[in-house]
């Protein structure tokens, strides 16, 4: 017996690919466990788009552009180490990605000209406010001062949070994070127990089951975000859980992020509930 086509698989397309089909795909390395693939096939797919989304592993960051253009790919999706080389080798980037100098998402022009921005932050602010979270004054404590925890500061920033606290296991990037917004300065993890959010956007708790802070700080009071999504549910947001936190897993911003990626590609608002359906059983069907 054979199993019907999940999200991302070619059933869901309904139309042939040809010669006209477009084509946008994820770049990083490694590559091979993107989910952006299911994510943007099934958002493609469900809206009867003509595009098609694939993913290519590369260790050169600075060619990626070019080689874009010369392919005539419409898109990219730029994942780890490139974010950096891709900033720099756009013709254009958004204010927001400049800042950070982190392109997630490049659009080629007709005319060949790219466009390079940073759905990262955006995403991550859109998924808590669909989750029913209203950042607007807000008090953060985000975990982290990597690439990750750089956009999220920098949008929570923009977003008119009411104070951010940076907590990092290396000071020196810590407060480097911490100047990309004024509400924002660094904390220390004893500060948890006063904030409204906790966001965990450190690597910590990925395909572990180790906390990024002390679980014994949390309590009804608090939203926690987990940013890591492998495995969905981390240490961190059962343990929040358990001390009767509202928890927020890391798929939300995933699939907000996506969703923001398709709308400056095809220039149409894709649904991120279909991305992070499609996200979903793709992670399900790599754990049968
Ligand atoms: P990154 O740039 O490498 O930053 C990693 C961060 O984690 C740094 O702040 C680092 O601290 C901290 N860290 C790593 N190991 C640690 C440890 N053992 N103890 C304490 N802190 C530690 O990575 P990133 O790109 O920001 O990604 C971070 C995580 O977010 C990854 O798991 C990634 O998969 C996830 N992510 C999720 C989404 C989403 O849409 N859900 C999007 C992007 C990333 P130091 O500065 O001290 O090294």
């Amino acid at each position: 017996m054979t199993s019907s086509p999940g999200p991302g698989e070619s059933a869901d397309r309904g139309i042939p690919v040809t010669a006209r089909t477009k084509v946008a795909a994820v770049v990083g390395a490694p590559v091979r466990h993107s989910l952006s693939p299911a994510m943007h096939n099934a958002a493609f797919g469900a809206a009867g788009l003509d595009w098609v989304f694939v993913a290519f592993e590369t260790g050169d960051g600075a060619g990626v552009v070019a080689a874009a253009r010369t392919l005539g790919l419409a898109g990219l999706a730029v994942t780890a180490p490139h974010k950096a080389a891709v900033a720099a080798s756009v013709d254009e980037v958004d204010p927001a990605a400049a800042a950070l100098a982190s392109v997630n998402t490049v659009c080629v022009r007709s005319d060949g000209s790219t466009f390079g921005a940073s759905t990262d932050g955006a995403g991550f602010v859109a998924s808590l406010r669909a989750a029913g979270v209203d950042p607007s004054g807000a008090r953060f404590a985000v975990l982290g001062a990597g690439g990750a925890a750089r956009s999220i500061i920098d949008a929570l920033g923009r977003g008119g949070v009411g104070e951010i606290l940076v907590i990092n296991r290396t000071p020196e990037r810590g407060r480097a994070a911490a100047a990309l917004a004024p509400q924002a300065r660094c904390g220390t993890e004893s500060e948890i127990e006063r904030v409204d959010v906790v966001v965990n956007a450190t690597s910590v708790g990925m395909g572990s089951s180790q906390l990024p802070c002390n679980a014994s700080l949390l309590g009804p009071e608090h939203v926690v975000v987990d940013i890591v999504y492998e495995p969905l549910e981390t240490a961190l947001l059962a343990a929040a859980r358990r001390a009767g936190a509202r928890v927020i897993d890391g798929l939300g911003m995933l699939a907000h992020q996506a969703a923001l990626q398709q709308e400056l590609w095809t220039g149409r608002r894709a649904d991120p509930v279909t991305m992070r359906l499609a996200a979903e059983a793709e992670l399900a069907r790599r754990h049968r």
